[in-house]
């Protein structure tokens, strides 16, 4: 107890010190959201082959995530091997099965179906080769040394206040009509980010405030595979063409950018964005350029801003910790069961955007420019 005491301690003197440094200032490139240089960190006498497992290149963070993972690495000495798997699960085992085969010292994963690499890790572990899991918590093995993301049931809270602050509901007693979307089912965050939120909505919903008119509240009933946008789309359509011809939706919980623009799309299709129909309250996650815009534009109302950069450069310093044998950085040691153990984890906050803070999250922390929103 006493042990497990100063480590904590420890932690979070460490994790309090790292606030101060994490930030890198870099400016934006075009490609990807703050993808930042990491030029400005000395060498730091690392060395040896960190594989790089990304999800997909189909939403910019996790080309962002990617690409400042190598800069912060390159820059600490290390050489990288950043594959992307476009969401085919299959794909990204044997990407993880030739970083295994090219002697990487250690892996960086953010798995597509969190419960799918339990065979590939056995073979690194039998290799020694040391698992970090990125932002995507790794289930159903015991071979993930830590896990490094944002916290993520406090995105599904943001998302949730967004509903709650934009129809006034600490004031106004409705009834409102929301509907409910949440993200992939094999993504262990969604259901982090779902929880989150209906911490915050079932209250409402239980004593009327808010009506959910599709009757669909269950985390089955309204996840998304693969974080489909064009799926959310269909599902939206048929809600609205099933329950919604003589009413009329005020808000719409989107747990991700892609899916909030798939629901957007459904909405104009049926007037809604127009004077005498007005959008309701959308939410989102990622500040994906396209959906800044949207923002500004005043159709999606809210974003969840995680700044990438932070992530990147908080894992290089854990994997450098790791590689020189250190102790990580840490600063969560309950919240994250794998189904086979607690994975200690380092978390980030995270920041609830609206069209009023776009400039403060957005332009004024580097991670767009200005011109880049126009
Ligand atoms: C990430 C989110 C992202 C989603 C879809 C989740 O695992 O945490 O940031 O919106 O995947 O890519």
């Amino acid at each position: 107890m006493k042990k497990l005491l100063s480590l904590t301690l420890a932690a979070s003197v460490l994790a309090l010190a790292g606030c101060s440094t994490g930030a890198t200032t870099a400016p934006a490139a075009s490609s990807a959201p703050g993808a930042s240089s990491a030029a400005s960190q000395a060498p730091a006498g690392g060395g040896g082959l960190v594989g790089i497992a990304m999800p997909t290149k189909s939403s910019a963070r996790w080309i962002a995530d990617g690409d400042n993972l190598v800069k912060s690495l390159t820059a600490m000495g290390y050489t990288t091997d950043l594959q992307y798997a476009e969401d085919d699960i299959p794909a990204q085992v044997s990407q993880v099965e030739n970083m295994i085969t090219k002697g990487a010292k250690v892996l960086v994963i953010a798995a597509i179906d969190g419960t799918t690499l339990t065979d590939v890790l056995q073979k690194a572990a039998d290799k020694g080769i040391k698992v970090v899991s990125y932002d995507r918590l790794i289930r159903n093995s015991k071979n993930v040394d830590f896990y490094a993301a944002f916290d993520n049931f406090a995105v599904g809270v943001a998302q949730a206040g967004s509903i709650v602050d934009s129809l006034d509901l600490k004031n106004k007693k409705g009834p409102f009509n929301v509907e409910l979307f949440a993200g992939s089912p094999d993504d262990n965050n969604a259901t982090f980010f779902f929880n989150g939120a209906m911490s915050i909505l079932k209250p409402y919903i239980d004593n009327g405030v808010l009506v959910v008119q599709s009757g669909q509240t269950k985390f089955s009933d309204v996840a998304t595979l693969r974080w489909d946008g064009t799926l959310a789309q269909a599902r939206m359509e048929n809600i609205l063409a099933s329950k919604y011809t003589a009413k009329r939706v005020d808000a719409v919980l989107a747990p991700y950018d892609g899916i909030s623009r798939g629901i957007i799309a459904a909405l104009k299709a049926v007037s809604y964005y127009s004077a005498d129909k007005p959008g309701p309250v959308v939410t989102g996650q990622d500040a994906e350029l396209p959906s800044v815009k949207s923002i500004l534009a005043g159709e999606q109302t809210s974003t969840v801003f995680k700044d990438t950069r932070k992530l990147a450069a908080q894992v290089a310093k854990m994997l450098d910790q790791l590689l020189k044998g250190q102790t990580v950085e840490v600063n969560d040691t309950k919240t994250y069961e794998n189904g086979v153990k607690v994975v200690p984890s380092y978390l980030l906050p995270v920041v609830s955007v609206t069209k009023d803070t776009v400039t403060k999250e957005l332009v004024d922390t580097g991670y767009y420019t200005a011109d880049q929103l126009k």
